[in-house]
């Protein structure tokens, strides 16, 4: 009789041990312990009006129930987002925050950013794995100040301008804008780290109008914007005609062999891409060493003017006319004199060599930058007397002349740049034009020459 019995008893247990089996793998990985990971996707360290905030936050185990993200300061508390998920937990959550401090309450000075998570495991209760990290984070809502310390400036129509301001703050980005154009300035007194300089440009191809003014922005990016009391005085550019034989198409073409692509193959085509591609490409390159610059001002006298006589100004409106017809057009965005074939080149005002290489219509070319974004450019050299990161003085040679590149006699091309603008040469080797647009505006802004530190004042 016993055996129905023990039968039964053996099915229960049976029953019991796989019910026992299912529910510990069912239970175990419930109970797992990785607390979901936290992180942002970059350091934050101020806080602005409105910044925006990535945050992920990643469970391995069980998935994420819930994340909350808060803002703390001085016992005061703001929620920015609180987020719960349903089951299965998510593995992942990409947060895409736009963290307002003042909507939260807080005010400027230290906060703590609080990012906290909890996952779907059972452990603690059912509370799940948490996890909390704290970001020191610094808030500041206020824009820099910003002040133009120049009365007015006067620009040419692709000339230059220097503009001296103060900020506030002395980690924020500043500079001026000119229409689109942003050149960036620089801090070059010491002892006064909110006293700015900018040197700009009004770019010969900018239309009339264009807003000139003071721009600041700090590290938690809150912006400001000065007016910078501008004159524009508009100049008209000569108009060249050139006319293209084929003759010299033939001999341009053949120069520029070697690097011509395959499918120009009339010599007029060849011309175009020289004149513009190339152009193009090589102007490209200028901007880039041109940039390259540092803080302080390397030249004290005027420049010097290159020798010979002028040949070609800044500006010039150059068509080119092939058979009669308008092939194509440039403008010339420099000043070209001639003197005697292979005459010494020398450097208009002391500078480093930030390019001596063959580039494409200015042939062999020097750039020297003088500082604080200005630089001058030599080009088709017939040889070159510097090297790449030579300290050159001014007068000192930088090479001869010569007819390298997109040019048919010997001359020296001679550009002035502005943070990688063309500018118009003559102002700078002009005593007055340097008079009262540079060393005056430091002498009624009561401040010393931006010289390199160490450096005695001329005079002195
Ligand atoms: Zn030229």
């Amino acid at each position: 009789m016993a055996r129905p019995l023990n039968r039964i008893f053996m099915f229960v247990l049976i029953i019991f041990l796989a019910a026992l089996v299912a529910g510990f793998i069912y239970i175990w990985p419930r109970l797992e312990s990785s607390p979901p990971e936290i992180s942002l996707d970059k350091p934050i360290k101020y806080l602005g009006r409105q910044q925006r905030v990535y945050v992920k936050i990643s469970d391995q185990g069980q998935g994420l129930a819930w994340v909350r993200v808060t803002m703390e300061q001085g016992g005061k508390r703001g929620v920015i987002i609180n987020q719960e998920f349903d089951t299965p937990g998510a593995p992942l959550a990409s947060l895409k925050l736009m963290v307002k401090p003042l909507q939260l309450g807080m005010n400027q000075g230290p906060a703590i950013l609080v990012v906290e998570a909890a996952d779907r495991s059972w452990r603690g209760w059912m509370k799940g794995n948490r996890s909390r990290r704290e970001f020191k984070v610094q808030v500041d809502t206020a824009p820099p100040r910003l002040n133009s310390l120049t009365q007015v400036v006067r620009i040419n129509r692709g000339g230059a301008g220097l503009a001296l301001y103060s900020v506030d703050e002395p980690e924020a980005r500043h500079g001026v804008r000119v229409g689109k154009k942003f050149f960036l300035g620089v801090a070059p007194w010491p002892d006064r780290p909110n006293t700015k300089l900018c040197y700009f440009a009004y770019g010969d191809d900018l239309a009339k109008g264009q807003k000139i003014e003071l721009w600041a922005m700090d590290l938690a990016g809150n912006e400001a914007t000065a007016s910078l009391n501008t004159r524009l005085r508009w100049k008209r550019f000569k108009s060249d005609k050139i006319n293209l034989s084929q003759n010299v198409l033939k001999r341009i073409a053949a120069r520029f062999g070697g690097i011509m692509p395959k499918n120009r193959t009339t010599p007029l085509a060849q011309f175009m891409w020289v004149n513009q591609d190339l152009r193009r490409d090589n102007h490209q390159i200028i901007e880039e060493a041109a940039r390259q610059s540092q803080p302080y001002q390397l030249w004290r006298k005027t420049f010097s003017r290159p020798l010979g006589a002028p040949k070609a100004g800044y500006g010039d409106q150059r068509t080119y006319f092939y058979k009669g017809k308008v092939v194509s057009k440039g403008v010339h965005l420099g000043t070209d004199t001639a003197h005697t074939e292979r005459s010494p080149v020398k450097a208009a005002a002391r500078g480093i060599v930030r390019f001596a290489a063959n580039l494409g219509i200015y042939g062999n070319c020097v750039i020297l930058s003088h500082g604080q974004g200005l630089a001058t450019l030599y080009g088709h050299l017939s040889s070159m007397t510097v090297k790449l990161g030579d300290e050159v003085q001014r007068g000192q040679d930088v090479g001869r002349s010569g007819a390298t590149g997109l040019a048919l006699g010997d001359h020296l091309h001679f550009s002035v740049l502005v943070q990688g603008v063309f500018v118009n040469p003559t102002e700078w080797w002009d005593s007055h034009w340097v008079r009262d647009n540079v060393l005056l505006r430091f002498k009624e802004g009561g401040l010393p020459l931006p010289l390199p530190p160490g450096e005695a004042q001329p005079g002195s």
